[in-house]
């Protein structure tokens, strides 16, 4: 199947038609193997050699995400961290980084305080102000821009596109964390990105069993090469079933999407009418501050996330979330069941998040179940 001909969604529901060649099954079978045989002339005949370099479940979920983000190599992770890090990792002492201040915790947390022991600085820039990625940049010594949009947990949405410029005239290459937004709501790389990463625990599994992580790059070069080899060498892989498993959790995942989508939008309406809500944060809301950037830059919808800021402050919100009875309390995004946290909570010390905020991953539940559960915990 070639993939320029399919949209999105049947390449998605075929996977590429990648099959069990040899039963002839519509599904491809699990390869656990290790290790692969030479032949008699000492060559390796399926050019595989040990499965920390290669494994043929990897093979048509990064062809199928690859074809998704309309890049031309992808490579999956052990998690979304472990592909965040090595597009760091290829990076040497002294280079420079620029990110915003606000994105997933975790990882700002190890650019803060693990990335310096290499010699990596980064400069945090606040979020939705291209000026100050300007400002921030050094000419000849910022080598990776870094973004994440929406970004973790409050959603403000950056500018890819002008990002991209800054990135192009400092000769830096540009990252995206397209986690929340997933390929199907935008596509970084068209809008000038050189890398993209998925946490692909969240929306492209779509089920909570399985972490993993993906990288898609735009141009395989010798940036990309040293990415493989510090997969390889590093053994930050993804085991055959959990490959597997992944590329289950993809077929559906546009119909998960867009159900996320819509579902999110009706419960932030809802949501921002109420008396007890200090504030939504949604990206779809046209009171949210990116609203008209994120019109621009995402299609088919808005994404799953939102956050809501509840009236009273931290205690409050704990307390709200405390009294919810369908919206499952636990960390973590992009399944099928709606999740709630206590942000703040989560972070710990050195958060930025505000402790009134309650992040919501909708999943695809009945949208009245959902906005009925959380207006009892609102009113209760
Ligand atoms: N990026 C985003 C936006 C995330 O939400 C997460 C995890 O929550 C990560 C990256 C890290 O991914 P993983 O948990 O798969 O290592």
């Amino acid at each position: 199947m070639s993939n320029d001909k399919h949209s999105n969604e049947t390449i998605l529901a075929h996977g590429l038609d990648h099959m069990d060649d040899q039963h002839l099954g519509i599904i491809p079978g699990i390869f656990p193997s290790t290790t692969y045989e030479r032949a008699a002339d000492n060559s390796y005949p399926n050019g595989k050699i040990y499965t920390r370099d290669h494994n043929p479940n990897y093979e048509q979920p990064e062809q199928v995400l690859a074809a998704l983000e309309k890049g031309e190599d992808a490579m999956l992770f052990s998690s979304g961290m472990s592909a965040a890090i090595s597009v760091v990792m290829a990076l040497k002492p002294g280079d420079h980084v620029v990110t915003t201040q606000i994105m997933y915790w975790s990882l700002r947390n190890w650019l803060q305080n693990f990335a310096t022991d290499w010699g990596i600085e980064t400069t945090f820039v606040e979020n939705g102000n291209i000026d100050a990625v300007k400002a921030a940049v050094r000419p000849g010594q910022t080598k990776l821009l870094w973004l994440e949009t929406p970004a973790n947990p409050t959603w403000e949405m950056e500018d890819i596109a002008a990002w991209a410029h800054i990135a192009k005239d400092c000769g830096a290459r540009l990252a995206v964390d397209n986690t929340v937004a997933t390929p199907l709501l935008c596509n970084p790389l068209e809008l000038g990105a050189d890398i993209v990463m998925h946490s692909a625990t969240k929306y492209l599994n779509g089920h909570s069993d399985v972490l993993a992580g993906a990288l898609i790059c735009k141009t395989k070069d010798a940036y990309w090469d040293k990415i493989r080899g510090i997969r390889a060498s590093g053994g930050a892989v993804l085991g055959p079933f959990e490959a597997w498993l992944l590329m289950r959790g993809m077929r559906t995942l546009s119909l998960r999407v867009k159900e996320a989508s819509s579902n999110a939008l009706a419960c932030a309406q809802q949501l921002e009418k109420h008396p007890n809500v200090e504030a939504v944060l949604y990206p779809g809301l046209a009171s949210f501050k990116g609203h008209e950037l994120a019109k621009r830059q995402m299609s088919g919808g808005f994404g799953g996330m939102l956050s809501v800021r509840i009236k009273g402050g931290a205690q409050a919100a704990i307390d709200v979330a405390a009294r919810l009875k369908l919206i499952k309390r636990a960390t973590s995004l992009g399944g099928v069941e709606s999740l709630v946290e206590h942000r703040a909570s989560v972070e710990g010390k050195g958060t930025l998040c505000p402790d009134d905020l309650l992040r919501l991953s909708i999943g695809i539940e009945s949208v009245d179940d959902l906005i009925a559960d959380f207006i009892q915990a609102l009113e209760n």
